[in-house]
């Protein structure tokens, strides 16, 4: 696709003097450092109006933003990507576009027209475009990000919203396999609830379960279902899968787990690749018995931030099981592969997959 024919009437207000010549893109911590303009777009209650690029700035908010108090928000994000001839390539934006809108539904906000969401960005990558980091392996990550804007404390839904884009460049993401344990006390999300759409509750939930891990000595959780914690769900940032046998398997999306636009991204170059690939409920019990049989090949974590973190052990009910070695890992290998070349235009993007700006 292009986003060429996208013409909108944006408004442009430039920073006086850029950050630029500060950075030092050799040492980009993740998600401290942000480009010098934003994308912005009001909703004033029946539209969409303003739509303006403006440098990065701290806003005023009012104690009594319905967001601060009742969480009424929701964000997404994708990279883009400076290509050996410095041409600049996202990675399915579109797909973005359309799971905010899946967010927007479920917690009562406005949808953003996908033709805002893309115009937009693609104005704000143009404008910023030398904020992209040219080293291996580095982008710019990319937040969107929608919020309540009434000021009243009473509930109610908001009747006003902002919508944002926002960009920071990130280094190259060190690929340090991960310890998970899997939780089975706490609940992440449940049928019904919210668990589907990128919005802060999901977030501020998780944060004392995974610490919890993190004192254990792992990184993150596995997150089970919240009806029996039987079932493997996902990890809170990133989706889940295992090669058992040959065969790619992973939890079938629903309420309780985000649709990953990495996961059904590695779901088609693995179908493409001849794998197979089955979408179901993967007990846990059946991944502890495929680890103590030796039929559990491969396991990593899906996601925009990795791509694919290879996880190293699994944690259940106090025992540690260890993983076969990263090296030997043919499949979530050759996936990544495929998926980092195709960012960085090294091959033919056969499936339309990459915008280009
Ligand atoms: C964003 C996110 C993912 C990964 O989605 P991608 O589109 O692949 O980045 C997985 N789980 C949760 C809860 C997420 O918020």
């Amino acid at each position: 696709m292009t986003a060429t024919d996208l013409a909108l009437d944006i408004s442009v207000r430039r920073v006086a003097q850029s950050r630029l010549p500060e950075i030092d893109f050799n040492h980009l911590p993740f998600g401290r450092i942000m480009t010098d303009h934003i994308f912005v777009a009001d909703y004033n209650g029946k539209e969409w109006t303003d739509l303006r690029i403006e440098p990065f700035a701290k806003m005023s908010i009012s104690p009594a933003n319905l967001t601060l108090h009742y969480g009424q928000t929701i964000f997404e994000g994708l990279k883009a990507y400076k290509t050996g001839n410095h041409e600049i390539l996202v990675f399915r934006p579109d797909q973005n576009a359309k799971r905010m809108n899946k967010s927007a539904v479920r917690m009562y906000m406005p949808e953003i027209p996908e033709e805002i969401f893309l115009a937009g960005l693609k104005e704000l990558l143009e404008i910023d475009r030398n904020w992209i980091p040219t080293t291996q392996g580095s982008s710019l990550y990319i937040r969107p990000l929608m919020f309540a804007t009434d000021e009243y404390v009473g509930l109610q839904p908001s009747q006003t919203y902002r919508f944002i884009i926002m960009c920071s460049p990130v280094g190259a993401y060190y690929n340090k396999p991960v310890k998970v344990k899997v939780e089975t006390h706490f609940t992440r999300a449940v049928e019904g609830g919210i668990g589907y759409a990128k919005t802060a509750g999901n977030y501020a939930a998780s944060m004392l379960p995974t610490q919890l891990a993190i004192e254990e000595g792992y990184d993150q959780l596995i997150w089970t279902d919240g009806k029996e914690h039987k079932y493997v769900e996902e990890a809170g940032s990133m989706n889940l899968m295992f090669v058992i046998n040959g065969k790619l398997i992973t939890a079938s999306t629903g309420d309780s787990i985000l649709d990953g636009i990495t996961r059904k991204s590695v779901i088609q170059v693995a179908k493409d690749m001849g794998i197979e690939v089955e979408e179901r409920k993967l007990a846990i019990s059946e991944l502890i018995e495929a680890i103590q049989k030796g039929t559990l090949q491969e396991a990593f974590g899906a996601g925009t931030a990795a791509t694919i973190a290879q996880i190293i052990q699994i944690g259940y009910e106090g025992i540690r099981y260890e993983l076969p070695p990263v090296e030997t890992r043919k499949i979530s290998n050759a996936i990544y592969k495929e998926l980092e070349d195709l960012k960085y235009g090294r091959i033919p993007d056969q499936r339309g997959w990459m915008m280009k700006i």
